[in-house]
């Protein structure tokens, strides 16, 4: 099932998480939800605060991305041993990151249009449970472990906007004011706060 994507404004987006609690069908079918969502918004990563629920979940797809770039472009963003990722992260931490950071642009699906650049690590080292509750601790490079970052965030209601300074911050407010009250044209359903 799509479910709407809550725009910049909702008080989710801000909320703190609680982790998952239980492996049942409930939560195997919200994931399921997640992907058809996602992919329906032509994304790459989502997380459970962006359809409104305060848990710590989310899923990223860096293969799409990696599989449409030209062999040339990939070591750009790609470390080499990684191909692109699609992956499930519950109760996710992470643990580690890298001093090398590089900066490149990032959209998000709950501010449709605003795209920024952001300064991240280049590794990570997190630990989540997969989809399956299996638990996991990988390490992730590039491209890969800036979804992953940015999804994280989410999670800790932080957005990629927290990171601008001061003066773009003046900058992006009009913009930011406009989707918070459904101003902006999306190509997937949207939930915005009534405040
Ligand atoms: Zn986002």
């Amino acid at each position: 099932m799509i479910l709407p994507i809550f725009a910049y404004g909702c008080s989710t987006l801000r909320q703190p998480c609680t982790d998952v609690q239980t492996n049942d069908s409930i939560v195997a079918s919200l994931i399921d939800d997640m992907w058809e969502t996602m992919y329906h918004a032509n994304g790459c990563g989502l997380a459970a605060p962006q359809i409104g629920r305060n848990i710590n979940l989310f899923i990223v797809d860096s293969r799409g991305t990696y599989e449409g770039l030209e062999a040339d472009q990939r070591q750009d963003f790609f470390d080499e041993n990684d191909k692109g990722l699609v992956e499930t992260f519950v109760n996710a931490n992470i643990v580690w990151r890298s001093g090398r950071v590089w900066t490149d642009d990032e959209g998000c699906l709950s501010i449709p249009g605003l795209v920024l650049p952001v300064t991240r690590s280049w590794s990570i080292k997190i630990e989540y449970s997969d989809q399956h509750f299996v638990k996991k601790s990988r390490f992730f490079d590039g491209l890969t472990a800036r979804m992953i970052q940015h999804e994280f965030d989410h999670t800790r209601g932080i957005l990629h906007t927290d990171y601008l300074n001061s003066l773009r911050k003046k900058l992006v407010k009009s913009k930011l004011k406009r989707v918070s009250k459904g101003l902006v044209k999306s190509a997937y359903p949207m939930h915005f706060s009534k405040r």
